[in-house]
């Protein structure tokens, strides 16, 4: 008789135990899952942070073209393609004209519009594979893959095309560019030199243009470029 007593009330602590320790681990396993599923929210919250901080850190925050760091990368990559005989391309350079000239008439903020519009323009005009970044101020610049220069002077002049019929207080606006073709075996800042000199054969010669600045063999040139156009 006395074992038999014995086993009901060790079955009696047993049925105890499980009735205070299921609803415990319920809890506890409730609070795990919340706990996971936060974590789990948190994550995405950083993952999508991360992501915004690399575009924010490659974009310019007035007109949303890729900035200057973004096309440094992109015309040093494009650079060693073209070392390794895999791709031509070109540079252009473009600077908008008298553009001081709409700050001080219509004010800073206009000037900051027409600096958005331009870059929605020029990214209507232009193929979607030729590469554009704000470079600096009112400055921009186009990387051409694919297109030697007389083809990349197509390009540029259709933009400018498209620019015909826009006014800006009751002015065209026009823009000077220079192109260059990228060398194999080159430092690209070679080319962008020699694009940057076309712009400024463009201003010199009464903006509204396309330079293309040409490599030449000839040794009587105090450089190793002409300037075409
Ligand atoms: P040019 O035809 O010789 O290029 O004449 P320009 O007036 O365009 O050139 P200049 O270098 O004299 O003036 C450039 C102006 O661009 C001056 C500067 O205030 C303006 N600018 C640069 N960045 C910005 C910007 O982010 N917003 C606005 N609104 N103006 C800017
Ligand atoms: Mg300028
Ligand atoms: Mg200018």
């Amino acid at each position: 008789m006395r074992p038999m007593r014995h086993r009901l009330s060790l079955d009696r602590i047993n049925y105890l135990m499980v009735l205070v320790l299921l609803p415990a681990l319920a809890v506890i396993a409730a609070r795990l899952s919340s706990l996971r599923s936060t974590l789990r929210d948190k994550r995405r919250e950083l993952t999508h942070a991360l992501a915004e901080v690399q575009r924010l850190a490659i974009t310019d925050e007035l007109t949303s073209l890729p900035n200057r760091r973004w096309m440094i990368e992109r015309l040093e990559q494009e650079q060693r393609r073209c070392d390794e005989g895999d791709g031509l391309f070109c540079v252009c350079i473009i600077d908008l004209d008298h553009f001081k000239l709409i700050n001080d008439r219509l004010g800073h903020a206009a000037g900051d519009r027409v600096l958005r519009e331009f870059a929605s323009r020029a990214r209507a005009a232009l193929s979607a594979r030729v590469m554009r970044a704000r470079w600096g101020g009112e400055e921009f610049l186009l990387l051409l893959p694919g297109l030697d220069a007389t083809a990349s002077h197509d390009s540029v002049a259709r933009l400018a095309m498209s620019m015909a019929a826009w006014q800006v207080d009751g002015q065209r606006l026009t823009f000077s560019a220079g192109i260059a073709q990228a060398r194999p075996s080159r430092p690209v800042d070679e080319t962008i030199a020699m694009a940057d000199s076309g712009m400024y054969r463009a201003k010199d010669a009464g903006r509204d243009r396309i330079v293309v600045a040409m490599p030449t063999d000839d040794a009587s040139h105090t450089s190793d470029f002409t300037l075409v156009g």
